[in-house]
């Protein structure tokens, strides 16, 4: 794992548990799990996954130029993401987010002008009380000084994705979302926790392109499943 990883993910705040093996850690990861971090080597594929044939070959039809993630979906990242969706830890948030800044973001220009979080749809957000993808949006635009663009949302409640076929999801995303503010700016990232099939994203990418046809969109996420490699 490179040093500036290793960096990052101290915190001034002392000693603490370590998000994984709960070991005491002046780190939100202590560093023998920051060891089994198998992060992408982004530099061999000029920093797009797209370009990577075993992702571009998972995601079937796409609507966007770029994607960015940190790792696939498997240990640790996925008890990561599962602390930061189903446990609303704000530490999970902030050690996604700061991982994939400093894996990603600051390896990387140049950036775009703006980051959507994929929005919740307002009666999850009622259940919940927390949109991990907004938790995580934030302390990217903390770390970057990207500023966040809320210009969509979900306008039709959506059964979990994971609970569903590749044809299921695309039926329960048709326009699952609508703009509600204009994108003011030339090139974005769609930021989400994972990708699976990528028919949330593509959802929202069509939505965007709708009204914005010239819109540079890219895809940034934590992990991407291997389900579908
Ligand atoms: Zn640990």
């Amino acid at each position: 794992m490179p040093a500036s990883v290793t960096i990052l993910l101290k915190t001034a705040i002392g000693r603490q548990s370590c998000l994984l093996c709960y070991q005491s850690s002046d780190e939100l990861l202590c560093p023998w799990c920051q060891q089994d971090l198998c992060l992408f080597n982004l530099q061999a594929c000029s920093y797009n996954l797209l370009l990577w044939p075993k992702i571009r070959q998972g995601l079937g039809e796409i609507r966007y130029q770029r994607l960015l993630a940190c790792g696939e979906y498997q240990w640790p990242l996925d008890k990561l993401i599962k602390g930061l969706k189903f446990s609303r830890s704000p530490r999970n948030a902030r050690a996604l987010a700061d991982l994939f800044y400093e894996h990603v973001l600051t390896h990387y220009r140049p950036w775009p002008q703006a980051i959507i979080p994929v929005p919740l749809h307002p009666s999850r957000y009622r259940t919940r009380h927390y949109n991990q993808t907004m938790e995580m949006a934030k302390r990217l635009h903390q770390r970057s000084g990207l500023p966040l663009a809320e210009v969509c949302k979900r306008h039709k409640a959506t059964q979990a994705q994971t609970e569903l076929t590749g044809a299921q999801r695309r039926r329960n995303l048709r326009q699952a979302f609508i703009l509600t503010r204009p994108v003011p700016v030339q090139r974005v990232a769609i930021l989400d926790d994972i990708i699976t099939t990528g028919t949330t994203i593509n959802s929202l990418c069509d939505v965007l392109l709708q009204h914005y046809p010239d819109l540079q969109i890219e895809i940034w996420t934590i992990a991407v499943s291997p389900l579908h490699q």
